[in-house]
């Protein structure tokens, strides 16, 4: 199994998308009620080099030379937790570009450390950046998000609005919606305002569409979405709903099952259609595995998904 390599996952905002980890397991300043990585284990705002990068590397390398031909959409460094927690972001993304130019390279960020203009400077060689920003209320913040101590939503999202004066490339911010936590008029005025001035190609708004950390979360009603897409201008972004499963007829193994969905739940059809491996072998596969009690078969909104985590 690799370490830090997972996928490819499909992606409703990214395509067929490669991730790389750069934490390692869940490590994260914030521990969001709805991640799909489960509960954070170690909450933090310290970088370190939590991954090597030189194993990060040789893992993307050797991938790349026995999948060529077979180009994922992105490559996206996010994982388990906080990618911008990793001190050698700069360097790694250089060196991805480096390596593979070609594949567009995009970033999953909370947004938690873009006050910090080193990590500003390290991020402008990606190719797209998405940031969340789900709130602007501090106690919806608090609520949702449950960040590291001290942490003020303010200073983040200014943060966010120096970042996107300075970067180049693509912004496609996110805005998760949960009822009774951060779907309130409050907010949406505020995040309405906020967004008139941040230089920005994209907002989406999205609802947990995957088991999370918490189980019994809820999406908004269809009232309370139609008023926030029509305030933000925006369509609500659609789950990765995995068409055209198995159409490149790879052969499924059992390292790269659990190499994606150790990252997030999947059910069998986008798993397939990212692996671009056949339904019945992969089915196969995951029976066993879950009969073996290596993988969890979870039932969500009237669809299996298959995970390693205790949610
Ligand atoms: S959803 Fe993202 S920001 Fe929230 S705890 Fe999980 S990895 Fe961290």
């Amino acid at each position: 199994m690799a370490d830090y390599l997972f996928g490819p996952v499909m992606s409703s905002r990214l395509g067929r998308s490669l991730g790389i980890d750069l934490l390692g397991d869940r490590i994260c300043s914030f521990d969001c009620l709805y991640c799909e990585s489960g509960p954070t284990t170690q909450k933090t705002i310290v970088r370190r080099e939590y991954a090597d990068s030189g194993i990060i590397l040789a893992e993307l390398e050797k991938w790349l030379n026995d999948n060529q031909g077979d180009k994922p959409d992105h490559i996206t460094l996010g994982g388990e937790g906080e990618p911008c927690l990793n001190l050698q972001l700069g360097k790694i993304i250089r060196d991805i570009k480096k390596i593979e130019p070609d594949i567009p390279l995009a970033v999953l960020t909370n947004s938690s450390l873009l006050g910090d203009p080193q990590v500003r400077k390290e991020l402008r060689n990606a190719d797209v950046v998405l940031p969340s920003l789900d709130t602007l209320v501090q106690e919806e913040f608090i609520r949702l998000n449950r960040p590291c101590a001290g942490l003020d939503i303010q200073e983040i999202a200014r943060g966010l609005e120096a970042f996107c004066k300075e970067f180049s490339g693509r912004v496609l911010l996110e805005i998760l919606l949960v009822p009774g936590i951060n779907d309130s008029r409050e907010n949406m005025e505020k995040i309405t305002v906020f967004l008139k001035n941040l230089d920005h190609e994209r907002v989406d708004l999205s609802v947990m569409s995957r088991p999370g950390a918490h189980m019994q979360l809820k999406t908004p009603d269809h009232e309370t979405l139609h008023r926030w897409q029509k305030a933000l201008h925006t369509p609500l972004t659609g789950a990765e709903t995995g068409t055209g499963p198995g159409t490149r007829g790879r052969a499924a193994s059992v390292s790269t099952i659990m190499d994606s969905i150790r990252r997030r739940p999947q059910t069998l059809e986008q798993l397939c259609s990212a692996l671009g491996t056949a339904p019945e072998e992969t089915s196969a596969m995951l029976d066993e595995l879950v009969q073996e009690q290596k993988v969890r078969a979870l039932g969500h909104r009237k669809e299996k998904f298959y995970t390693l985590k205790e949610f």
